[in-house]
């Protein structure tokens, strides 16, 4: 069995590197580094990977720098509509939520739908009415708008554009995303978890990858666990956090092999962009992605943590 490790992502929509300040280049990887230690921690105290994605996830959304949560993009309406993911490798036991907009950390409501729920998935009002059955309380959706997310949404209309969040050299817009964390724990259980506000200016009910197991996000301790961030449409059309685990299981693939196979192959061949983080059953890490950047980090208990922007 591996050593217990932790690998995250801000999205695959990094600022530019040439737009990108020192300064902001710090906070993002001193927000990046933070999660990762948290992570590093539970798995230290031999707490599960499923435990360690879904705290990493939450505090991911907690921190206006990324897609998801706090500071999530707006849809044309104005609107706020969140999607997250979890699943655990173990019992492949999934939950998830999608097109919420009063819940203040999707990834928890997903984790309850999992542990509280017989289902996989609920939508909208009737995800707001089982979470707040469970105890959880309610928000008002405005708790999710900043200033910068505003104004990209005015940018957007203005161009008449649904940005993608990713890979326009030029455009500032496309430099927000989701949201993710994989994990091995010294059991040897694999974790996933995603989270993400989508895109900007979306139509209002638009899903995307996130939410849905197998393409934005999966775990089978069989194989691996990974975590997406792209353009949402071509993810489910791939199903591509499962063609990574189908790649291994059938296809004899290394993790390094699967992941470059979709991330560098089929997801361009299909006009997306974007990246994965994976975790193999081994602990071995892979963070490919075909944009200019992907907010990542990874950390084995015990060492450093390892953070990364832009390729290398
Ligand atoms: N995949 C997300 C979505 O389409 C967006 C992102 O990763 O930034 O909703």
């Amino acid at each position: 069995m591996g050593k217990a490790v932790i690998a995250i992502h801000g999205g695959a929509g990094a600022i530019n590197r040439a737009q990108m300040t020192p300064e902001q280049e710090q906070r993002y990887i001193a927000a990046l580094s933070a999660v990762v230690e948290a992570g590093q921690a539970i798995l230290a105290a031999g707490g599960s990977a499923l435990d360690a994605v879904t705290e990493a996830v939450r505090l991911l959304e907690e921190c206006p720098l990324f897609n998801a949560g706090k500071g999530a993009v707006f849809t044309h309406a104005g609107t706020h509509e969140l999607d997250a993911c979890v699943m655990d490798g173990y019992s492949l036991r999934a939950g998830a939520v999608a097109g919420v907009s009063r819940i203040e950390n999707p990834v928890l409501a997903a984790r309850l739908v999992m542990e509280h729920s017989p289902h996989v998935l609920l939508v909208g009002e009737g995800a707001h009415a089982f979470v707040a059955a469970q105890g959880m309380p309610l928000v008002d959706p405005t708790l999710f708008s900043t200033p910068e997310r505003r104004d990209q949404l005015e940018r957007a209309q203005a161009g008449d554009r649904v940005v993608l969040d990713h890979d326009a050299p030029l455009d500032p817009d496309r430099k927000f995303g989701t949201v993710g964390a994989v994990a091995l724990d010294v059991e040897g259980n694999l974790a996933a978890a995603t989270s993400t506000g989508g895109m900007t200016n979306k139509l209002p009910g638009r899903v995307g990858d996130t939410p849905l197991v197998g393409a934005g996000c999966y775990a089978n301790n069989a194989n691996v666990a990974v975590s997406c961030t792209g353009t949402g449409e071509v993810f489910m059309r791939t199903l591509a956090a499962y063609d990574i685990a189908a790649l291994m299981e059938y296809g004899g693939m290394s993790l390094q092999e699967a992941c470059a196979g979709v991330v560098m192959d089929k997801i361009p061949a299909l006009g997306g962009s974007g990246g994965v983080i994976a975790i193999d059953r081994e602990g071995n890490v892979a963070l490919p992605f075909n944009s200019e950047g992907m907010y990542r980090g990874y950390g084995y208990v015990g060492d450093a943590p390892n953070i990364g922007i832009y390729q290398e």
